[in-house]
């Protein structure tokens, strides 16, 4: 750094939140006059008024969500105490600062500066060409929600008395990370890029949620705690995320989901205010599982305002149960599934039947009022309510929920199911109901070549969609340029994206997604529905032509279907933009807002589960690999049932080495 007056300075910073001890931070600044000698002004403080005030369009609503409750300090440390406004809860931060000179510890006289919810230590020291002053700063956080404290301020001061130097802290911390890369690492030969993507989505993943979730009550942020986007909000997109927590930290996964499992009274609530039984989990969430999202949505395109039906996304619950048997199955962890697994799987189950009402014309069970993944369809165009009736990726995964319902009663011993049946009141009958459900659901299938004619071919996304008109994707491109977030061009336009057969991200292709092509022509098959050799061609190449992809996600499992149909070229093409979605922020400013976690683990599941061709859904591993082109070696080492397995990749080999052995 060069000053007004010609001075030159060379400012070298490190900083770390530790892996080793949640509680700590630390920072080293490094001052090396490089053309000078002077007496220089140095400031380090704590300061608790700061705000978060990334995302643009959040600026006018109220950011300022901490109030000073104390601050203070001695000599070189000092520590502020606030408190959330909504909340109350008590947050204590208290940090030394540690200075040498040439290596040398120095004791420079501070003063503090305190102001209501921060507090500044002040020093000066005389600096020496080519002499580096080095400035660390321990610090450690607590806040009332940690387990085992009296007090946070008390326990954070503790934890810096015992924190050590910086160097302590990065050593510590650094070992632990060693520990986590050992287990999460993909090592790619031949493809820098790819390589070094998938490790910053590594380390993003594990920054958001990491081993040390077990200690605390949180779910998976949808922008990670890299920004407020989505103001923290939880949504269902812990779908593309647990799975690498299943296979590298079981307790961690158990952990989110156990998050969820505190929120199941409120979920029993919600689904109980809207009529129906069992647990309806709310679309966007926060701290308390409430509802949290919002009935009206800006336009930025427009500037206006207009109605928002997204909380009608009901398919979370479906993630929800997904990932619960997931979990289990790569686990094999029936603890958790007998304890509180059983009872959220039972009660989502439970709340898809009270959606379920037969229709005597049709002899068929529908589900109305729902939305699917696609979130530009929000309602039938004619109507003022939001809602749509079977949406088929929500019938399918609400079948596969029923008929895993079963699976799960069997793994309880006679008494476990006993005891749960009782806890919440289970009757034979309803059980009999979830069967005479899935054999007699609606599922829309549609003709894609003779619309509107309704033979069996394509999963039509939901009942109507089929009615809609085509959109003119190349008179918009060409108008447009960038047509991801098709909806908002439309409604700026006076049209509605409820009008028109396009997609924002997959929907009806997300059932191939979760199932396998087999399971998905089960359940139709089961449901009286006959299908196509070809299910998933056709519908992918059905609804990729009118897909936008203004989703991060949507590119996740187009790469991965398109790599099932061994489509190489179009998966990787797909693949490569998801990898690069926050590298290279593909939608245009959304990054800064927080990092896209759905996409980030999901594109390190892919390169397992796709490329590497890892299954992992039946009593053994399987592998079939299909590399990249570019990739030469892959090595990977994943979880399953208790046991680590190391795989080594090549386009010649697969070599497989349980560890711990040798
Ligand atoms: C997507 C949702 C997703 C949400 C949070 C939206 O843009 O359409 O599927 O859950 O972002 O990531």
């Amino acid at each position: 750094m060069r000053d007004t007056a010609a001075r030159e300075t060379l400012i070298e910073s490190s900083r770390l939140a530790s892996m080793a001890q949640p509680h700590l931070a630390a920072l080293r600044y490094s001052i090396t006059p490089l053309n000078y000698s002077e007496r220089i002004f140095i400031r380090s403080g704590l300061d608790g008024s700061i705000i978060n005030a990334g995302v643009e369009r959040y600026r006018q609503l109220s950011s300022k969500h901490l109030e000073p409750v104390t601050e203070g300090g001695r000599d070189n440390t000092s520590y502020i105490h606030l408190q959330t406004n909504q909340s109350r809860i008590q947050i204590a931060e208290v940090a030394k600062v540690l200075v040498s000179v040439n290596s040398e510890r120095v004791n420079p006289d501070i003063t503090l500066d305190k102001k209501a919810g921060a507090v500044y230590s002040t020093f000066d020291l005389e600096a020496k060409k080519d002499c580096p002053i080095t400035v660390d700063k321990v610090a450690s956080l607590y806040t009332s929600n940690d387990k085992d404290i009296k007090n946070p301020l008390e326990a954070a001061q503790e934890a810096l008395q015992n924190s050590g130097s910086f160097e302590e802290v990065l050593q510590a911390s650094a070992a632990a990370w060693a520990d986590v890369w050992k287990k999460i690492d993909i090592q790619i030969e031949g493809d820098r890029l790819a390589q070094k993507l998938i490790r910053l989505h590594l380390y993003h993943s594990l920054v958001t949620v990491s081993p040390h979730n077990v200690n605390i009550d949180a779910g998976i942020p949808a922008r990670g705690l890299h920004g407020e986007a989505y103001r923290g909000h939880i949504f269902w997109d812990e779908l593309f995320v647990l799975p690498f927590y299943d296979m590298h930290f079981p307790d961690t996964a158990r952990s989110v989901l156990l998050y969820r499992y505190r929120r199941l009274d409120q979920a029993r609530a919600y689904a109980r205010e809207y009529g129906y039984e069992g647990a309806m989990f709310p679309w966007q969430s926060g701290s308390d599982g409430r509802e949290e999202t919002q009935v009206v949505h800006l336009n930025p395109m427009s500037g206006e305002w207009g109605a928002d039906h997204s909380s009608l996304q009901r398919h979370v619950s479906l993630a929800i149960a997904y990932n619960i048997w997931h979990y289990f199955w790569i686990t094999n962890d029936s603890e958790f599934l007998k304890t509180y697994g059983a009872e959220m799987f039972l009660e989502i189950c439970r709340f898809w039947a009270s959606k379920a009402v037969y229709n005597e014309k049709t002899g068929r069970y529908e589900i109305d009022r729902v939305m699917g993944p696609d979130e530009y369809h929000e309602k039938y165009p004619d109507s003022e309510t939001g809602g749509l009736k079977d949406n088929a990726y929500t019938n399918i995964m609400a079948v596969w929920a029923f008929n895993r319902a079963f699976e799960i009663l069997n793994v309880l011993s006679e008494r476990g199911r006993k005891k749960l049946a009782e806890k919440i009141g289970l009757t034979e009958e309803e059980l009999e109901r979830w069967k005479d459900i899935s054999k007699r659901i609606h599922i829309p299938l549609f003709d894609a070549c003779t619309e509107p004619c309704r033979s069996n071919g394509v999963l039509e996304q939901y009942d109507g969609y089929s009615d809609l008109k085509e959109l003119d994707w190349d008179g918009y491109k060409k108008k447009y340029g960038n047509i991801s977030r098709l909806d908002r061009i439309l409604k700026a336009e006076g049209r509605s994206p409820d009008e028109y057969k396009v997609a924002k991200q997959a929907d009806a292709l997300m059932t191939f997604y979760n199932l396998d092509s087999g399971e998905v022509t089960g359940i139709l098959n089961e449901a009286g529905y006959s299908t196509r050799d070809d299910l998933l061609r056709a519908n992918f190449d059905y609804y990729l032509k009118r897909t936008s992809h203004g989703s991060t996600l949507s590119r996740l499992v187009h790469s991965y279907l398109a790599n099932l149909m061994e489509d190489r070229e179009l998966s990787w093409q797909f693949y490569l933009e998801a990898l690069r979605s926050d590298y290279t922020d593909i939608q245009g400013g959304t990054t800064k807002e927080g990092i896209h976690t759905g996409v980030m683990a999901g594109t390190v599941i892919l390169a397992l589960k796709a490329y590497a061709g890892l299954d992992v859904s039946g009593e053994r591993v399987r592998i079939d690999p299909c590399l990249p082109a570019a990739w030469r070696k892959v090595a990977f080492s994943i979880g399953f049932r208790g046991n680590r397995y190391h795989f080594v990749v090549t386009p010649e080999n697969v070599g497989v080495k349980k560890e711990g052995e040798s």
